[in-house]
């Protein structure tokens, strides 16, 4: 994540802030630009305080002026009262119930990151409607309130299904996130890592699905055309190989080649996105290929622009011990509590690929 600053008074700003803390000034991230920015109404519209005369103008999103929980902004040409990372929201949860917008806030913030990140790559990023069936929605459901005194209750589970990302709202709440990553045995549970894992999900069908990367997807993850209920089944009562870490990142990885993907390309969006705030606070640990990558170019090194894998986790291993071993100092869980073996790094490598692939063969934008 990049780091930001307020045109009016120089302040860093956060991605997650709402107004600039020295001078008030209200803010808003524009998606066409990719940048925070201060703001000030013009008439029933906003402008970036350094705007020049002949710039565009915003709106706020709907949940922003509604609702004060999305910080983002909409073009005014742009019909649709949500921005780009609201537009994609199926089901929002029912905020009648107490507690409830105090969970979507949470869940609105971890997603915007994760839109942040698929808008950077140039992944394909279209609302799941009647007509564009290959786009992407979100549904943050809850348990039905009896549901845990009935045998018969269906549970919400977070998953992804045809374009649809599903996320239990009680994912939000951090003591019961924190009892349900104890009951799973994981090192590492977040809303953003399920946002994340989600997404890969979706993206395999999107880019590998039908495509020339199917085979060699296969040869790297396995045939997922192995019966997906029974290998979950089958992972739940027996657990991981003994020896997955030679291959996986994860446990779960080991469980379906679906879900090795899916872990896999979260580890990426991980990586990727944690380079880019380590450089934005000019964290560099012994930074042997720092900007090698693009020494052709002069362009400083953009671990979301990179073309090559290499540099990203020649400074990610190095970043990782770095950040665990501050943890550690303060008495807190690995900040990156994996070890990436060279199998997994070959997957890693692998995600790099498609997404440069589609980055560099999209089609133009209608
Ligand atoms: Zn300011
Ligand atoms: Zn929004
Ligand atoms: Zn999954």
């Amino acid at each position: 994540m990049k780091l930001f600053t307020c045109e009016h008074c120089g302040q860093t700003l956060y991605f997650d802030n709402f107004n600039c803390i020295r001078c008030q000034h209200e803010l808003g991230f524009l998606p066409d630009r990719m940048v925070l920015s201060a703001l000030h109404l013009r008439g029933k519209n906003w402008r970036p305080v350094d705007a020049q005369a002949n710039s565009i103008e915003y709106r706020k999103c709907a949940n922003y002026s509604e609702h004060n929980l999305c910080n983002w902004m909409i073009p005014s040409s742009d019909p649709d009262t949500y921005c780009v990372a609201c537009r994609l929201n199926q089901t929002i949860p029912d905020l009648g119930v107490e507690g409830n917008t105090a969970l979507w806030r949470r869940l609105e913030a971890e997603k915007r990151r994760l839109v942040f990140s698929l808008m950077r790559l140039d992944l394909p990023l279209e609302p799941k409607t009647k007509t564009n069936t290959e786009g992407l929605a979100f549904a943050f459901l809850s348990d039905d309130p009896g549901s845990a005194f009935r045998e018969d209750a269906e549970q919400v589970l977070t998953g992804h299904a045809a374009g649809l990302i599903t996320l239990n709202i009680a994912e939000a709440d951090d003591a019961t996130r924190e009892d349900m990553r104890q009951q799973m045995g994981e090192p590492y549970r977040t809303l953003l890592g399920h946002f994340r894992h989600e997404s890969g999900h979706y993206y395999w069908d999107r880019l590998v699905q039908g495509t020339d990367w199917l085979e060699p997807f296969r040869a790297l993850f396995g045939d997922e055309t192995q019966d997906y209920q029974a290998s979950l089944q089958t992972h739940y009562e027996q657990g991981a190989p003994a020896d997955w870490q030679n291959h996986f990142v994860s446990t779960y990885a080991s469980s379906h080649p679906w879900e090795d993907w899916a872990e896999t390309w979260a580890h990426y969006l991980h990586i990727a996105d944690t380079l880019e705030t380590a450089r934005a606070f000019g964290l560099r640990v012994k930074p042997r290929v720092d900007d090698a990558d693009d020494l052709s170019t002069g362009v400083p090194f953009d671990p979301y622009r990179s073309r090559n894998f290499e540099p990203l986790i020649e400074q990610w291993l190095p970043v990782t011990y770095a950040l665990n071993s501050l943890n550690q100092s303060m008495g807190q869980p690995d900040l990156y509590p994996f070890i990436l073996a060279p199998k997994a790094i070959e997957k890693l490598s692998f995600v790099h690929r498609i997404i440069l692939d589609h980055r560099e063969h999209r089609a133009p934008p209608l």
